[in-house]
């Protein structure tokens, strides 16, 4: 039975493009929206280029006319102080963003974030009105010692500790295995299912089995058009959080139409 959450893609452009590539990658993405049906959209360019995206998607009060939202790639927890080089939660928002990526592996990894900080910034993005992208994955090190159910497990409990059921209700959760992350080796869709349903499980601990029933759980890690529609096909994957595809425009639709 096809779920009632509505899907959702989002397009992970990391550290990539300049200002000419984000805006015309943007206006492509806006221009063929319609191919995505009813998939939600969230693009997440560089930070430095998220109001020239915005533009692009010709955002007023977080809203864009196409439908298309935005996305920032991380923040601070912090509202505003002496934290240089970093970006507050209100400022996504004064940008028009609705979403917000936290705790990405590239983030736990090269920067040192624990589930700890992902927890802290997750609280902070919800009282901001923005809604968190939680990533969880475990590395091929722990898949292949056969730990991926308790990695994954004390990312979920770690990352969502002290939320109410109404924040969880209001977050998205990515799997995204980290030895799927730019290696091109997707999960399987049954690897994939697997862990979307301990998630949900999880979830359901932490809440209910209702609430559960309503977050999203986006897959990702090597999605492609053309793996995309097995993984659709998943009745706990929800969506994508995409990286390499989603620098084209073709690519990042085509594996959006997949979810439809
Ligand atoms: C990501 O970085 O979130 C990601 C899934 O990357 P890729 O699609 O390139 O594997």
């Amino acid at each position: 039975m096809p779920s009632h959450r509505r899907k959702i893609v989002a397009g992970n452009w990391k550290m990539n493009l300049d200002r000419s590539r984000v805006t015309e990658l943007a206006e492509a993405v806006v221009g063929r929206s319609q191919e995505a049906g009813g998939v939600e959209l969230v693009l997440c360019p560089p930070g430095v280029y998220l109001g020239t995206v915005g533009a692009a998607l010709k955002i007023v009060d977080r809203t864009s006319p196409s439908g298309v939202a935005l996305g920032g790639q991380n923040m601070h927890d912090k509202a505003s102080g002496a934290f240089t080089g970093e970006v507050a939660p209100p400022m996504l928002v004064d940008l028009g963003c609705r979403y917000v990526i936290l705790g990405h592996s590239e983030r736990r990894s090269l920067f040192g974030e624990t589930d700890a900080i992902v927890n802290a910034k997750t609280k902070a993005a919800l009282a901001a009105g923005l809604t968190p992208i939680v990533c969880v994955g475990e590395s091929l090190e722990e898949r292949e010692g056969g730990r991926t159910q308790a990695v994954v497990t004390a990312q979920v409990r770690g990352s969502l500790a002290g939320l109410s059921p109404s924040d969880l209700e209001r977050i998205v959760v990515a799997y995204e295995p980290v030895w799927a992350i730019g290696t091109g080796k997707v999960a399987t869709p049954a690897q994939a299912q697997e862990v979307h349903a301990l998630i949900r499980g999880l979830l359901a601990s932490l809440a209910s089995p209702e609430v559960a029933g309503r977050v999203r759980i986006q897959y990702g890690g090597s999605v492609k058009p053309d793996n995309a529609a097995d993984l659709a096909a998943q009745p706990d994957i929800d969506g994508a959080l995409v990286g390499g595809a989603s620098l084209k425009a073709d690519d990042f639709l085509g594996i959006a139409a997949a979810f439809r």
